[in-house]
Formats: structure tokens, C-alpha cells, sequence
């Protein structure tokens, strides 16, 4: 069955390095009460142990990492330890019963680019770290990039090596029923090194069972005895397995019961993408079979996209009208090939890709230093002055973005916001599909 909460809370928001008021590149995706995590920069740890985090560590079940980039992996020995309580040591020649203790422990999946498994066993085998819940290294690897099959850590289970389909996806690497009715996709994403953007996709759920038109049949007394024959002591129990296998069950008057219909509106989906100038390629991926209308059942509820670099004169100095670079005027243009040559984008990059992919919402993380969260325990210190200039930005971050997720246009009157710019331990729930009208999309 699929999850009934599917939320999205980021724990790091900063690009490059942390400040005071962000950390770097970490987010969660809660599904009921399982968390699954996407990337894991330095601190995350220590940002899912703040009181403002709601998130138990312990229900930490895969973890999925956009690149290698050390903003994004460098929290992962650390929290692997932790959560698998992978601190201290024996004499050498010892034993470490901790091994023989986790046999049989199912592991932590862990999903990434080539280089990963290796970054894991060198830091994990240097620091002496033997974990009594064991984890795995599922690489997807690009076409050109060799397996690597070095020895294991022995905390270490054989990963899958993951190879693309002849277009370039790696299509529900974990499957519906191994996700708990949410299947996993990747894609390749354009950053200064190789980078993946991952998309969620709920199994869309059945529509309510309505047991009136089933009774009279289950209950008539030919089939009532036929199925006890068969084992089946009360008929009505024949109505959960219709929900649950979605097989048509024929009875013995030959009456054939199918399954309640799945639901029109379909799952969720979610798209989370690692640092990028250019994630075009993942809008093939959103698109399922056949749909050409992104906005007819292909949308995407939430897509997570970064915006590094934003052109705001009037409020950041250093862009300020007559400030030049390289002997160039600063303007919106430069600022967005500027951005690009670093592989990030800016707030509007981020819109256009929105659009194209067909988002109700669009967070945007990974935010230079420039952009500092005012609401933040960490900003305590600042002027009044520096918190008001420091939202301001913010908000002419998600202005810029979001006139360009609605194609230039300026959102209606009433309308809901539809981008923010993230702050750490910002929550977003995303809203079930059979229930949007009535249960609005949360942001705390
Ligand atoms: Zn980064
Ligand atoms: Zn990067």
C-alpha cells in the first residue's frame, strides 16, 4: 500500500559550505514513518538531533546521493555510524563481535554515482568503523564507467552494479513493492561532475471498495459453499484480497468480482535533483508513457531544484547597478552564465525547469552564502536591518522563479504560492491527489 504521508523536510539548504543559519546539502522524504534520505553533507547528524527535527534516526532505510561532491557526501560515514552504531573498537587480532552481530540484520540501501562504494570503504576502513547493522552500496553507473568489485568492508553486502537503459535512465531501480508502493527512478542531470535527479513515483491506490455490490454475490449460497470448500470460511473476506492482490476472483455461479478501479488522479511524485545548470533530461523521465499533456496525470507535485546564484541589484551590493566584472556590467544574464560555468543555476533556470517539468511546487535549495535565513536560531545576531534585506532577497528569489514556473505571468489573485525557497527544518507534506481539495499542501 502506498504511504498516506509523503513530506519533504530539508535539514542542510547551503551551497558550497555551511553558515550560521544553513547547513550543507542534506534532505529527507518521510514516508509514513520510514525516512529515506538525499544526501547527507557534513552536520547531518547533528541537524537530525536539533529539537526543531522531528525525524527519529533510527527510521533512517535508504539513502539516496545526487554526486560526490563534498557538500553532499561528507555526513555519511557519520551518520551510517550512527545509525548503526559503528563507534568503537577491539585490540588488534580481536574479534569484533559486532560482525557476527550483524549477520542476519537486514541493511541500509544505499543508492549513488560510481566512487561512492569506495568512498564508504575507505573512510569506514581507515576510522576502524564496524557497524552492527550492515549497509549496501547499489551503484548506477553510467555506460562508460567500469563496476567496481574490490573487497568488501565487512560490514559491507554486495551492492548491484546499476547500468541505464539505452536512453540513459535508470527506470524504477527500486521497484513499487521493495519501495513500500513508491518506485524509484534516476536520470542523468548537467553539474561540473556527473550528477543524478531522482524521481519518486507513488503506486496510484485503489478507489474505495464498495462492499453492496459484492454481498449479495459472495453471500448467495452456491458460491457461499463453494468457496468454503475451498477454505475460505468467511466470503467476505474475499474483499480485502480483492483490494490487496487485484486479481478478479470468479465464483462458483460464475459471477467474476473485479477489483475496485485505481484511483484516476494517480500517485504522487516527487523529483529531487542534485546540483545542476541544466536538469532537462529528468522531464523525459516525468513523462509517463503515452502522456503528452505534462498536466493530464504527468505532473510532478513537487520538484526540489537548486538556485545557487540569484541577480538581485537592488539589494545585494555587489551586483549594484555600474558594479562590473571582468570589465562587463553585471546583468540577469551574466549572473546565469556565471552560475552555469560553475554547473548551478539561478532562481529563474530553476522556474523554466519547473515549468517544463510540469510542477505544482518548486522548492529551491542549495542557496549561496549570500542568501542567509533570517528566521534561523543562527541569525540571533544580526541586525534588524541584515534580517529584514536578507528576507527581502528571499523573496524576490522565489518571485523570480516563480514568474518564470508560470511562463512570465504573475501568480492570480488568491492563488497559492507555488515556489519557496528553502530553510533548514522546513517541512513541505505533499498532499495526497484523491485529497487536494480538502487537504491543502503544508509548509511550516
Ligand atoms: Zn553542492
Ligand atoms: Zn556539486
Amino acid at each position: 500500500m502506498p504511504p498516506d504521508i509523503i513530506s519533504v523536510t530539508f535539514l542542510g539548504t547551503a551551497a558550497g559550505r555551511p553558515s550560521t543559519t544553513r547547513n550543507v546539502s542534506s534532505l529527507v522524504v518521510k514516508l509514513d514513518s520510514k525516512l529515506w534520505v538525499f544526501d547527507a553533507g557534513e552536520g547531518t547528524q547533528h541537524q537530525m538531533m536539533q529539537p526543531d527535527c522531528r525525524l527519529a534516526m533510527g527510521r533512517v532505510a535508504r539513502i539516496f546521493v545526487t554526486h560526490m561532491h563534498a557538500d553532499h557526501v561528507n555526513g555519511l560515514p557519520g551518520l551510517l555510524c550512527t545509525i548503526s552504531t559503528g563507534e568503537g573498537s577491539v585490540l588488534p587480532g580481536q574479534e569484533d563481535p559486532r560482525i557476527g552481530d550483524s549477520l542476519g540484520t537486514p541493511p541500509t540501501e544505499i543508492y549513488g554515482p560510481s566512487g561512492l562504494r569506495l568512498f564508504l570503504r575507505t573512510c569506514l576502513g581507515l576510522t576502524q568503523s564496524i557497524l552492527s547493522r550492515p549497509y549496501v552500496v547499489h551503484e548506477l553507473l553510467f555506460a562508460d564507467e567500469p563496476e567496481e568489485v574490490g573487497e568488501l568492508h565487512p560490514s559491507e553486502r554486495r551492492g548491484r552494479s546499476i547500468r541505464p537503459d539505452g536512453d540513459g535512465y535508470w527506470r524504477d531501480f527500486v521497484g513499487e513493492e521493495e519501495g513500500g508502493g513508491i518506485s524509484v527512478s534516476a536520470g542523468p542531470i548537467q553539474h561540473t561532475i556527473r550528477c543524478l535527479g531522482y524521481l519518486l513515483t507513488e503506486s496510484p491506490r485503489s478507489l474505495p471498495i464498495q462492499p453492496k455490490l459484492y454481498i449479495p454475490h459472495l453471500k448467495s449460497p452456491t458460491n457461499a459453499a463453494a468457496l468454503a470448500v475451498e477454505g475460505v470460511k468467511n466470503p467476505l473476506s474475499i474483499l480485502s484480497r480483492l483490494q490487496t492482490s487485484r486479481e478478479p476472483v470468479t465464483l462458483a455461479d460464475g459471477t467474476v468480482l473485479r477489483p475496485p478501479e485505481l484511483d484516476p488522479h494517480g500517485g504522487r511524485r516527487v523529483m529531487i535533483l542534485g546540483d545542476t545548470f541544466d536538469a532537462r533530461a529528468m522531464v523525459a523521465l516525468a513523462r509517463p508513457p503515452g502522456t503528452s499533456d505534462l498536466r493530464e496525470g504527468g505532473e510532478v507535485d513537487l520538484v526540489v531544484h537548486e538556485a545557487t546564484n540569484a541577480y538581485l541589484p537592488t539589494l545585494d551590493d555587489s551586483q549594484a547597478p555600474g558594479k562590473q566584472r571582468d570589465g562587463a556590467p553585471i546583468t540577469e544574464e551574466s549572473v546565469r552564465l556565471l552560475a552555469r560555468e560553475h554547473g548551478h543555476s539561478t532562481p529563474r533556470v530553476a522556474g523554466e525547469f519547473a515549468r517544463l517539468a510540469g510542477a505544482r511546487q518548486l522548492v529551491l535549495n542549495h542557496l549561496s552564502v549570500k542568501y542567509p535565513d533570517p528566521e534561523a536560531p543562527g541569525a540571533r545576531g544580526a541586525s534588524s536591518e541584515s534580517r529584514d534585506k536578507w528576507g527581502a532577497m528571499l523573496r524576490e528569489i522565489e518571485r523570480q522563479a516563480e514568474e518564470a514556473l508560470l511562463g512570465g505571468e504573475a501568480r492570480g489573485e488568491g492563488e497559492e504560492q507555488r515556489v519557496r525557497a528553502a530553510r533548514d527544518f522546513m517541512e513541505v507534506e505533499v498532499a495526497r491527489r484523491d485529497k487536494r481539495g480538502g487537504k491543502k499542501a503544508r509548509v511550516q
